[in-house]
């Protein structure tokens, strides 16, 4: 299936690694022009070098990287004096630490609500009405599948994505969706990313436990037995992104391998 993407311009967020690396790849090979943003300089240009590599010589996609921390004003200002016009947007920036909601103090919460609301919302509101005008958009806000069935010791996570996710039920079928433009989030599970080491090597200091025994329970609690790859998220990261999926707005599309269980 052609995606009829090619030539488009994208701004992918976190792309140094993990999801929005699946993402930033999987457009760029469906020929989308990819601006890749990250904090850490060197990191995020071996991903983009690696990505340049696979794409091979000839091709005519635009990678470019951009090393800015996204959850501050000025990271997403020099973000679009690199580029302005974004046709697509995957916004993303890590996910809060988890742990006990009594040692969370006021600034713990902002710093949440920064990253995991905020900030998506401010590139939102950089770039939305340029796609209306231009009369094609996605908007895809990698969020967690912590917004369906929430996972206590991540409450920074389910309560910051749960005002993201409010946010966009009401901005997705505003005007905007007569324009073109769609918004939705994606809901990863368990993907095998280093963020998924992170959690369970901290579960392992917590517990005692070893981290393959905490990383082999919780692939007995996905149906399909394994974690998720950064490959496939991308696909459907790519897939929400085509013309194709003009008519699928304001949703939250699990990305779980079936482990949340339920019927809607
Ligand atoms: P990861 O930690 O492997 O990668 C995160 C990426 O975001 C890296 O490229 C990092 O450099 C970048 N980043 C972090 N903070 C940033 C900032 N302030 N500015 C710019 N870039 C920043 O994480 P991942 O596993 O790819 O997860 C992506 C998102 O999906 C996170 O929000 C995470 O909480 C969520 N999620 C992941 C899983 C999973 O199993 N991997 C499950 C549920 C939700």
């Amino acid at each position: 299936m052609d995606l009829a993407i090619a030539g488009k311009w994208a701004l992918v967020c976190g792309a140094s690694r993990g999801l929005g690396l699946g993402c930033a790849q999987a457009l760029a090979h469906e020929g989308v022009n990819v601006v890749m943003v990250a904090r850490r300089a060197d990191v995020l240009e071996s991903a983009a070098e690696e990505l340049r590599t696979q794409l091979g010589p000839q091709s005519a996609v635009h990678v470019v990287t951009c090393a800015q921390d996204i959850t501050s004003e000025a990271g997403r200002a020099a973000v679009f004096a690199r580029h302005a016009d974004f046709d697509i947007v995957v916004t993303n920036a890590g996910g809060p630490p988890t742990g006990n909601f009594r040692d969370w103090d006021r600034a713990a919460w902002i710093r949440a609500v920064d990253a995991n609301m905020l900030t998506p919302i401010a590139l939102i509101q950089a770039t939305v009405d340029g796609m209306a005008a231009r009369g094609f958009g996605r908007i895809i806000n990698i969020t967690s599948s912590a917004v369906k069935a929430p996972i206590d010791t991540l409450g920074l996570s389910n309560g910051a994505r749960s005002g993201l996710t409010g946010f966009v039920a009401g901005l997705a079928r505003s005007p905007i969706a007569a324009q073109g433009v769609t918004v939705n989030n994606l809901l990863p599970g368990a993907f095998d990313t280093d963020r998924l080491q992170t959690i369970f090597q901290t579960a392992a200091q917590k517990t005692g436990q070893e981290v393959d025994a905490i990383a082999a329970l919780r692939r007995k609690g996905i149906p399909v037995q394994r974690f998720g790859v950064p490959q496939e998220f991308g696909a459907v990261c790519a897939f929400l992104c085509s013309p194709w999926a003009g008519y699928i707005t304001g949703q939250n599309i699990l990305v779980d391998g079936g482990a949340y269980s339920g019927t809607f």
